[in-house]
């Protein structure tokens, strides 16, 4: 079956300022070159255009953190995916954990923002992960079925889709999952996707995300099913990022 080219995302989050972020940015546009992976940077809605900038030319995609469900309006402080598009973006993240516990952002909520992504022409990259509680109590793999199943829009197309696996305690704690743990989830995650688009399901990648870093990204992206990773703490420094990229 097809395998698609890895993608390896950074998830800036709420970290960095103009100068220290187009600095990161050049740093990782100029790394990336001679790199087989595909490669997106995803800073703060504000720096989308000096981020955009700084990567202009290279091989590195943009990316947004968040985008509204509606296309326009009266929505104070939210982004339109047009206007995302419109700075430069290819991909917009909808569904991350940290939206859904700070903003109570529920499947049908990210799947709306995901029909909004790719009707701007934006591809989103949905956010899909169990709790610990959830993972302890062996629900891990129903957890993330439904939440596929639900985040994932009736209208999204294949060939413009991402979808991350993130579990939520492995974010930012150093914890990973086994590697036989992420092979279930993704296998699971590939399977819900195959009975919605057939054999076009093995084109869409799927990332895990969630503490990866140099020293274990090999092994990760070496696990069936796993095409690339979103990369939050580690994104921020460019050696560390790039390294990421170089195992994919
Ligand atoms: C994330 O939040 O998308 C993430 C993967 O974070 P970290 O790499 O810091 O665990």
């Amino acid at each position: 079956p097809h395998r698609p080219t890895p993608l390896v995302a950074g998830n800036w989050k709420m970290n960095m300022l103009v100068a220290d972020g187009r600095a990161l940015a050049a740093e990782v546009a100029a790394g990336a070159e001679g790199l087989a992976a595909g490669f997106a940077v995803c800073p703060p809605a504000a720096l989308l255009p000096v981020v955009g900038e700084a990567i202009r030319g290279s091989k590195v995609a943009l990316g947004a953190q968040d985008c509204h469900a509606k296309a326009s309006g009266a929505h104070t402080g939210d982004h339109a995916a047009a206007l995302l598009k419109d700075v430069g973006c290819t991909y917009v993240i909808v569904g991350h954990s940290e939206r859904r516990q700070d903003h109570g952002e529920t499947d049908a909520v990210v799947a709306a923002k995901a029909e909004a992504a790719a009707a701007a022409g934006l591809v989103p990259i949905v956010c899909v992960g169990e709790t610990l509680d959830q993972y302890k109590a062996g629900e891990g793999v129903a957890v993330v079925e439904t939440q596929v199943d639900g985040s994932v829009p009736a209208s999204a197309s294949a060939d413009r889709l991402v979808v991350a696996y993130e579990p939520v305690w492995a974010i930012g704690s150093g914890l990973v999952p086994t590697t036989d743990d992420i092979r279930a989830v993704h296998g699971a995650i590939r399977a819900r996707l195959a009975a919605r688009f057939g054999d076009a399901a093995q084109g869409i990648r799927i990332l895990y995300g969630g503490s990866v870093k140099p020293g274990n990204a090999a092994e990760i992206l070496g696990v069936d099913d796993v095409d690339g990773a979103l990369v939050g703490g580690a994104s921020l420094n460019a050696a560390d990022f790039l390294a990421i990229g170089a195992a994919a």
